[in-house]
């Protein structure tokens, strides 16, 4: 006896084995109807192998692929925190979304947490070469999954302070004042990190905005090697507090935790899925609730095309496999990361954009910034005990001090220091030790150390720059505001002596070894397509909307006017949550339109 179960089993796999046909020689309305039947099966609740399931899912993707009715009310390019925060947001709408992502889920495998083959070998960095102003070619520290960058950030996730929304004088310059305020964030702030399971303390940062309500989970608490140092530097008068992170942790009960609290938190992917990152906290839930998400990857996006008028994106040309595709959308939405995003405007130049799409300023890719970031390590007489390290902020410098006036920056733990990161890491001064003593002593110092990240904020300079030369992607570069930096670097290094000088167990010498992040690292890239109401000095409009393509709006860091002290991916979240809701709002709008032609 045939059960239903059965016959529908059997016309998943007669589809899935004649899928290459149906792309190939079948009639449009008969693929359609197969495609949207695979797609409907799929979601049925049928005691099939998820195997069968997914093969099923993916071949309907691939058939509607082929169609040449690729028409989406919404298309997102990039998965990161911009893009993947945007497709959970716009998912509740209902409406037909297409998610394009160049890169492929990140495999779980035990390199994951492996210190040589993540920093040494870079095994999940683009192996693409870029170019610095100087015209020499390098590898960007950035990679291409679903999630983007969030799958090995170091999730410190930190709301802009009030004042970075208005105009500060820096030593090195002037920080430009944003035309939205703190408050227009607010909301969307206090959404993100519900979405990103942000765990923090609230009322203990001295630069600390307010806020509408607590973090949604209690700070991840300080180990006890951590805790002392955290007393010490208080004892000093200052005042550190718990580095706010998005993660899945449960320190009440250890038993329900999906974080285990492991060494290899910071630049690595978490094996677990217990890091909150865009893939494990937007993609993947999004796409299991909603069926009107379809995702894409390894669908890189080469260029976007407008109608004759250049006032709106007509088709999204995109390589998906090493085979060319044209999707199209009434809203298209580049979400790419500052550089990318930048960059693919710039090669989508048109007789109606000769400088590159929406680039009537002459912004496009201006401005670029990153944020001036120090690692700096203690390395100490005692072993730090401590299996996870990177909970200690301090902000007591951020606006400067009595007799250095100037915004500073921020300081806080970076992850764990491990044997097998010191010589990818290893800063200058470092970098002969390294080279002459033995493993072990190598490991020796790495137990001994504590990890330092200083950032300070670098200011827009029209100069620094993504430009696209042919095929090559230039990224010009020039520090600025670096007597800020250099001011922070001395001030806590200066704090840790003192902490020395009262503390037993460090070294009688101080070795405080520094690596200013090189070019390479683009982690807090932002600041290319800048925001604004003004069309002549900006890109985007204050919705993310560029000025001069109706339907084309970029969603992720690109519209820093600056660059603020901390590091950017929340405002990031909660930007594309505030953007998302214009473009909903906005999708009502055409669809009533569509409906009456005259409105
Ligand atoms: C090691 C490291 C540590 C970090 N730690 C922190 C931290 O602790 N706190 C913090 O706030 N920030 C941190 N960051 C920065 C953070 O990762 C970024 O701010 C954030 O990921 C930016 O989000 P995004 O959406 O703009 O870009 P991304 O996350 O980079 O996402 C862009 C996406 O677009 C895709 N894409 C690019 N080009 C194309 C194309 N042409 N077609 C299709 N898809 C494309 C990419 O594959 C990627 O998935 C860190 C970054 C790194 C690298
Ligand atoms: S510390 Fe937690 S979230 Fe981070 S990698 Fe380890 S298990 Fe994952």
């Amino acid at each position: 006896m045939w059960s239903k179960q059965s016959i529908l089993r059997d016309i998943i796999s007669f589809l899935i084995n004649r899928s290459q046909q149906f792309q190939q020689q079948l009639e449009k309305p008969y693929v359609l109807f197969a495609s949207e039947l695979m797609h409907s099966l799929c979601w049925m609740k049928l005691n099939y192998s998820k195997n069968l399931i997914n093969k099923a899912r993916i071949t309907s993707e691939k058939i509607a692929m082929k169609t040449t009715t690729n028409h989406y009310d919404v298309i997102i390019i990039g998965t990161g925190a911009s893009g993947g925060t945007l497709a959970h947001r716009l998912a509740l709408t209902g409406k037909k979304i297409l998610v394009l992502e160049r890169g492929d889920f990140l495999p779980r495998e035990k390199d994951n947490w492996s210190a040589k083959e993540v920093y040494q070998k870079e095994r999940y960095h683009t192996d693409e070469d870029w170019y610095d102003k100087d015209g020499k070619a390098f590898r960007p520290q950035t990679g291409y999954w679903v999630g983007g960058n969030t799958k090995l950030y170091g999730a410190a996730l930190l709301r802009l302070r009030e004042r970075d929304f208005e105009q500060v004088i820096h030593k090195g310059g002037i920080s430009p004042e944003w035309e939205l305020k703190y408050e227009d964030f607010e909301p969307y702030y206090t959404q993100a990190e519900k979405l990103y399971d942000v765990h923090g303390e609230r009322g203990k940062d001295p630069t600390e905005p307010p806020c509408s309500e607590s973090y949604p989970y209690p700070a991840v608490s300080h180990e006890p090697d951590m805790q002392a140092l955290a007393d010490c530097i208080h004892k000093l008068g200052y005042y550190p507090f718990h580095l706010p992170l998005g993660l899945k942790l449960n320190e009440s009960d250890r038993t329900k935790s999906p974080c285990i609290r492991c060494d290899t938190f910071d630049g690595y992917p978490c094996l677990v899925g217990a890091k909150a990152d865009a893939d494990v906290n937007a993609i993947r839930p999004t796409r299991e609730a909603y069926s009107n998400l379809t995702l894409i990857t390894n669908a890189k996006v080469l260029q976007l095309h407008t109608s004759a008028s250049g006032r709106e994106v007509t088709a999204v040309e995109t390589d998906v496999n090493g085979e060319l595709y044209q999707f199209s959308a009434d809203i298209v939405v580049v979400a790419c990361g500052a550089i990318n995003s930048a960059a693919l405007l710039l090669r989508s130049a048109n007789d109606k954009h000769p400088n590159g799409l929406a680039n009537s300023s002459d912004r496009v890719g201006r401005n670029f910034m990153k944020h001036q970031a120090i690692a700096l390590l203690s390395i100490h007489l005692e072993p730090n005990r401590a299996n996870f390290q990177k909970t200690i902020a301090v902000n007591d410098f951020y606006w400067g001090e009595p007799d250095f006036p100037y915004p500073m920056g921020m300081v806080q733990n970076s992850g764990n220091v491990l044997p097998d990161m010191i010589p990818a890491e290893a800063p200058p001064l470092l970098a002969p030790y390294v080279k002459l003593i033995p493993g072990f002593e190598l490991h020796l110092m790495a137990e001994r150390s504590v990890g330092w990240w200083l950032q300070t904020e670098d200011l827009p300079h029209p100069n620094n720059r993504v430009r696209v030369v042919g095929d090559k992607l230039h990224l010009d570069y020039t520090l600025n505001n670096t007597e800020a930096a250099d001011r922070l670097v001395h001030r806590w290094t200066s704090v840790l002596k003192s902490i020395e000088r009262n503390a037993m167990h460090v070294i009688p010498f101080s070795l405080y070894p520094r690596n200013n992040i090189p070019l390479q690292a683009v982690g807090h890239q932002c600041g290319t397509c800048c925001f604004g109401s003004d069309p002549k000095t900006s890109v985007l409009d204050l919705n993310c909307r560029t000025h001069d393509v109706d339907n084309l709006y970029v969603v992720d860091g690109s519209f820093f006017p600056s660059n603020s002290g901390v590091n950017p991916t929340l405002t990031i979240m909660a930007n594309a949550l505030r953007v998302g809701d214009a473009i909903a709002e906005r999708l009502m709008v055409v669809l009533h339109s569509k409906e009456n032609p005259g409105f």
